[in-house]
């Protein structure tokens, strides 16, 4: 059992609670990219054709972009706020990024977890190292672009950035790019709604996993005793 998904949990239930609550373990489905690569459009995706999954908002002290929203994008932080975060102990991974850090709350993941749905993360190569040693169980997937060019286009394309920053981001693609082979899954988006299929397979096919499905061991024992 990971620390995630009944072992912390503050209120123990009654077995037979647990047992129509968590018919599956809850899932961490981490989603890595460098930015521009096209990943949040197909977490947007992702989540608006599948209601068993929710995002978990991290925490960071970067200031919102035009159109971010508190609470929804990011929760956003001052540095002062986030040293207190780190102290309490509130985020199960944290990392410096650009310059700002950026954490995943361990009450968003549980608050999902604990509602019955999966969880999707969209953290950098250094959370997911954090977050694999923390719940072994997580499914990673990276998500390449198809070119260095097209990630440049996409990047320029976006209108958020200075030139400064996009060069900046474009050194930090190639190091995050560098982490590919850490992760279980491995994409090339070169369109985003068949990556977007092919995310939702791979989220599926991970659902089904005979791990995941505790309720299997009732099940198959009603079946031949
Ligand atoms: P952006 O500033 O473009 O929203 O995000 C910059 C990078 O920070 C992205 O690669 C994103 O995946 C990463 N990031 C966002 N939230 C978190 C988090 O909670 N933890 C970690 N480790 N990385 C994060």
């Amino acid at each position: 059992m990971s620390a995630l998904d009944g072992g912390v949990r503050p209120t123990p239930l009654a077995p037979m609670e647990i047992r129509s609550a968590f018919k599956r373990r809850g899932l961490l489905f981490v989603l890595s990219s460098p930015s521009g690569a096209g990943k949040s459009t197909i977490a947007r995706m992702l989540l608006a054709e599948d209601d068993g999954i929710a995002m978990s908002v991290s925490a960071t002290t970067r200031p919102p972009r035009p159109g971010e929203v508190d609470g929804e994008d990011y929760h956003f932080v001052s540095d002062e706020r986030f040293t207190e975060l780190v102290a309490s102990g509130a985020f199960l991974e944290w990392a410096t990024v650009f310059g700002n850090r950026y954490g995943t709350l361990k009450s968003e993941v549980t608050k999902t977890i604990e509602g019955g749905r999966d969880v999707l993360l969209d953290i950098d190569w250094q959370g997911t190292q954090q977050l694999k040693q923390v719940d072994p169980d997580i499914v990673r997937a990276f998500i390449l672009p198809p070119s260095m060019e097209e990630l440049e286009r996409r990047l320029r394309h976006r209108g958020t950035d200075g030139e400064e920053v996009i060069q900046k981001r474009m050194d930090r693609a190639a190091n995050e790019i560098s982490h590919w082979a850490e992760y279980d899954y491995v994409l090339i988006n070169n369109n985003a709604e068949k990556c977007r299929e092919l995310v939702h397979n791979i989220l599926k096919a991970e659902r089904l996993k005979a791990t995941r499905r505790v309720f299997l061991h009732d099940f198959v024992r009603g079946l031949i005793g």
